[in-house]
């Protein structure tokens, strides 16, 4: 049995880390080793490797805009799958566990197909299980619509789902076993002597998330810092103890950067010959907004010739594009602008640190290191502690390295706050 007052943890499997057989059976040896030690255990699994890519295929083989609503019910199969498959591993380690789907386990989602948000977690059936002894295994990246469709929150959701049960549950911490060692200093896989960040705030892994480290879901850092979570990112292939991302520690040494991060996930859309008007933009973004777009770099050219038209670019993620492109097309028309025209992929590379807060050579620094590397900036934007510059997506590597050396981010040398030197 576990006692209510038995500290409950939460810990998610990626992709990769339940690839296989041999692979769940490991995560069911680190679940039921949480378990021994008297802990309430919940444990949400990812589809096994590439799963969700190949449900995603097979639907554009069937169809090329696959109908939402049955989307979700053929892309919630593969989280499915994992968890019934993890219980029997733990029934044959001796432990009793049961797998639940989201909706199941309470997870209730707006009605938006394929990138739907949490709104409430009904966590009574989880808290009754543990009650009973049960380690819980919940699929992760879906729930159920408050129009009772099954509904799944956007690619990388699963870690969304963790930090929400951890929420819910009142978890001391919520584990993502991945397979890196924890958040590094840039994509370990294009860097291979990035440094890994032993604690990060939530405000520095938001604005990693939102650049495209794709090691934690975004809305899964938002939904962390929103209920102060604590988020530990640790290896699912070793002992390490990983990443902590939790509430800004005043005490914490501020480096002036803290790391580098690269998309190659984003589209861009041109809409060319704007009458130039006021309220043009605002009809554009308003009919994005209502297609529920998530629009990330803006650029407006003013008109220079006599013609007085404008030019609009904006990047959006790639599986918003056609959703894009769709809603201006339908605009275009109204408001009189000549063309819309797509760029399917874009790249984009940013550098965080909330340490260069106020300090302008920064950006100075990273247009200076990618022009010398002749890479050409197309857009930039900047919050308090990122900047962002889209590149050509081919470039995105070498953008990537020359950054993380200029900045001196790897393995021994990070620079402390105080300037840029
Ligand atoms: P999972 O299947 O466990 O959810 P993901 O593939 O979603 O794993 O995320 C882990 C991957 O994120 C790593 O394999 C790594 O290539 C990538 N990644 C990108 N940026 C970073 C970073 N700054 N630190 C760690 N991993 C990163
Ligand atoms: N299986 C989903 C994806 O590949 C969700 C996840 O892994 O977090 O995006
Ligand atoms: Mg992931």
């Amino acid at each position: 049995m576990t006692a209510a007052t038995d500290p409950i943890t939460v810990m998610k499997f990626g992709g990769t880390s339940v690839a296989d057989a041999k692979h769940i059976a490991a995560a069911a040896r680190r679940i039921v080793a949480a378990r021994e030690e008297g802990r309430g255990v919940v444990a949400v699994l990812s589809a096994r490797g590439a799963t969700t890519d190949e449900l995603v295929r097979m639907a554009e083989e069937i169809s090329p805009d696959p109908y939402p609503r049955e989307m979700d019910m053929l892309l919630s199969t593969g989280e499915r799958i994992s968890c019934a498959l993890c219980a029997m591993a733990i029934h044959d380690l001796g432990h009793e566990a049961i797998s639940l789907s989201g909706s199941q386990a309470g997870i209730v989602t707006d009605a938006s197909h394929t990138k739907a948000r949490i709104m409430e977690v009904r966590a009574d059936r989880i808290r009754e299980l543990l009650g009973e002894g049960k380690i819980v295994l919940v699929a992760g990246f879906q729930g159920v619509s408050t129009a009772k469709d099954v509904t799944t929150l956007g690619r990388g959701g699963s870690d969304t789902t963790a930090v929400a049960l951890a929420a819910a549950l009142d978890a001391e911490v919520c584990q993502i076993y991945t397979d890196v060692d924890g958040v590094f200093s840039a994509d370990p896989r294009i860097v291979p002597e990035a440094r890994k960040l032993p604690v990060l705030s939530f405000e520095e892994m938001l604005d990693m998330a939102a650049s495209g480290a794709r090691v934690l879901q975004l809305r899964s850092v938002e939904y962390a810092r929103n209920y102060g979570v604590p988020i530990n990112v640790r290896p699912s292939f070793g002992d390490g103890s990983g990443t902590l991302v939790t509430g800004e520690d005043q005490t914490m040494e501020r480096p002036l950067v803290t790391a580098v991060t690269h998309s190659t996930d984003d589209a861009r859309v041109t809409l060319v010959g704007i009458p130039d008007r006021p309220g043009a933009a605002g009809e554009i973004f308003s009919a994005l907004a209502d297609a529920d777009v998530n629009v990330d770099m803006i650029i407006q050219n003013e008109p220079v010739s006599a013609n007085g038209k404008a030019e609009l670019s904006f990047t959006v993620p790639r599986d918003d594009l056609r959703r894009a492109s769709k809603a201006l097309e339908a605009l275009s028309a109204d408001i009189g602008a000549e063309d819309v025209i797509a760029d399917e992929q874009v790249g984009k590379v940013s550098i965080v640190g909330a340490g260069m807060r106020s300090h302008p050579g920064v950006a100075a620094k990273v247009f200076t290191v990618l022009g010398a590397q002749g890479i050409n900036i197309e857009m930039i934007s900047t919050s308090p502690i990122k900047i962002s510059c889209s590149i050509p997506a081919d470039q995105v590597p070498a953008a990537v390295k020359a950054l993380h050396t200029a900045f001196g981010l790897g393995a021994e040398a990070v620079e402390p706050e105080g300037g840029p030197r």
